[in-house]
């Protein structure tokens, strides 16, 4: 697949995997993906497990993610992880307004905006979430709803911050439940995003920023979504967990 941006698929772990388990998934990824140079590849563990994980695929073509992390550098923060700490183990992106954060975290557009800025600030490459609940989609809000989370979400961003920040639309009704946007439903939402990148920074910004689809991905959708003009790739949660699917998600991408 011929695209000016290079496709980033990155695997978000979630609450999932011991460190023996993480190692064993990086171990076998590694094997799975030795080849692959078409795809910025990208695995997300818990925190537990970063400084494992960071060692195992060290000399290898995937770079690691975090899930979360701090708005603050640092500080009386019971229980917070700062982005300088994630650095330590090598940390290259990290996940920001993932949906369940913003549900069972109530995270705030004006969060994550602060917490993307505190990653830049540590030369992590946010992926910051976006995507409508189902009631929203089906009241006919899905435009509204992504213009209020990308505008508030990457807000004092400057152009070159936003350049390395990449977006994940993830509808939340697509989200593990094994229902998947279709390339239409997916394609016309990237399309609007990039639109309002146009407008909110620039052309050249918008053109280069990568906008992942995130919602049930998996083996036999991967190619057809990948192939949409706005669809730089793809935040997995489900079958990133298993090296065979994530593996194949990745290889039928290309
Ligand atoms: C996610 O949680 O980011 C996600 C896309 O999950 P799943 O692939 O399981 O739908």
């Amino acid at each position: 697949m011929n695209k000016d941006r290079k496709l980033i698929i990155a695997g978000n772990w979630k609450m999932n995997k011991t460190v023996a388990e993480a190692l064993d998934l990086s171990r076998a990824l590694k094997l799975e993906l030795a080849g692959v140079k078409e795809v910025d590849m990208v695995v997300c563990p818990p925190f537990t497990a970063l400084a494992d994980v960071s060692k195992a695929i060290l000399d290898s073509n995937i770079r690691l993610g975090a899930q979360n992390m701090s708005e603050h550098i640092m500080g009386a923060f019971t229980g917070e992880i700062a982005a300088g700490m994630l650095k330590e183990f090598s940390v290259r992106y990290v996940i920001l307004g993932h949906s369940e954060r913003r549900q069972y975290q109530k995270e705030s557009d004006a969060l994550v905006a602060t917490k993307a800025l505190a990653a830049h600030g540590a030369s992590l490459k946010p992926i910051v979430c976006v995507g409508e609940m189902l009631a929203e989609r089906e009241s006919g809000q899905t435009e509204k709803v992504l213009e209020r989370q990308v505008t508030g979400s990457l807000a004092g961003l400057s152009k070159e911050q936003m350049g390395e920040t990449i977006i994940a639309y993830e509808p939340v009704w697509a989200i593990g439940t094994g229902k998947t946007a279709t390339t239409a439903q997916a394609q016309d939402a990237h399309a609007f995003i990039r639109g309002l990148l146009s407008r909110m920074f620039d052309d050249t910004v918008a053109r280069r920023v990568r906008i992942q689809y995130g919602g049930s991905v998996k083996p036999s959708n991967a190619r057809e979504l990948m192939s949409q003009p706005d669809v730089d790739g793809a935040l997995v949660g489900g079958a990133s967990l298993e090296p065979r699917s994530f593996g194949d998600i990745i290889k039928n991408s290309i």
